[in-house]
């Protein structure tokens, strides 16, 4: 079974990820990121696009001592799975991924990666082959399940999200807006990708939660899946 998909991003009042130049930009506050770190926690694997990766560098993992023994306490290994969807096996062996925290690591390319890079992030990682140029989200997802993960929490950006909701994988969202306009019509958006033009197209969202935090709002949203 294919697992159950969480996104959650922080946003700008404007809606923008970040800035134009895809600069790490604060968005919420300390509150916010315990919230997310406990979401994360929760999670059986974290994932997200080698945009992000090569942008952020962040290692994904569970910063709260407390939530990381809950893990183990549960039986679970202390971080969740970190996933890099990474068509081409661009990701450093350096990435803060690979060297940061404890547990498995999972990079997702498509048969367009090089060969001889995908043997040496086998050394860091399970690499899964899914698609022919980029790489495929329903595949990817259907092996993931396979190797008995339920629940992932994506964590961006703009690209892979898109592609997600495109296939119609994400099931979840939370989406933290904060008190600033960051600008820029090409600056990185919770749903980036080519768009969808027919209304029928478009993703139907329904409102679970809002809630006030600090100086923003979050909402949570459910997503509607057609039968
Ligand atoms: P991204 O979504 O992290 O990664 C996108 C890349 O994933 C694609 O360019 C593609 O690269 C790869 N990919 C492979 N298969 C794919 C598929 N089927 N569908 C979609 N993507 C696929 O990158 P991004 O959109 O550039 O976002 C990065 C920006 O978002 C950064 O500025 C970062 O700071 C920001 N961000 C903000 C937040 C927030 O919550 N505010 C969270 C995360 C990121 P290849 O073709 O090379 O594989």
């Amino acid at each position: 079974m294919r697992p159950h998909i969480i996104v959650n991003v922080a946003m700008s009042a404007d809606g923008k990820l970040s800035t134009r130049e895809r600069r790490q930009v604060k968005i919420s506050g300390t509150q916010d990121f315990n919230r997310v770190d406990r979401l994360k926690a929760g999670s059986d694997a974290v994932m997200v696009g080698i945009g992000t990766v090569l942008a952020d560098d962040p290692s994904l993992t569970v910063k709260a001592e407390e939530c990381r023994n809950n893990r183990i306490q549960r039986g679970t290994d202390e971080q969740p799975i970190r996933i890099v969807v990474d068509s081409r096996a661009r990701i450093s062996p350096d990435a803060s991924v690979f060297r940061k925290g404890s547990g498995k690591r999972v990079v997702a390319v498509s048969r367009k990666a090089n060969p001889k890079k995908v043997e040496q992030l086998k050394k860091l990682a399970t690499v899964i082959i899914a698609g022919e140029d980029t790489v495929d989200l329903l595949q990817l997802m259907e092996e993931l399940g396979d190797m008995g993960i339920q629940r992932i929490m994506v964590e961006g950006g703009g690209t892979l999200i898109a592609g997600l909701i495109e296939q119609g994988l994400v099931d979840e969202i939370y989406s933290y807006i904060g008190n600033i306009i960051i600008g820029g019509r090409n600056a990185p958006t919770l749903a980036d990708g080519e768009g969808f033009i027919s209304e029928s197209d478009f993703s139907r969202l329904t409102l679970l939660e809002y809630r006030k935090i600090e100086t923003g709002i979050l909402l949570h949203w459910n997503v509607e899946h057609p039968q």
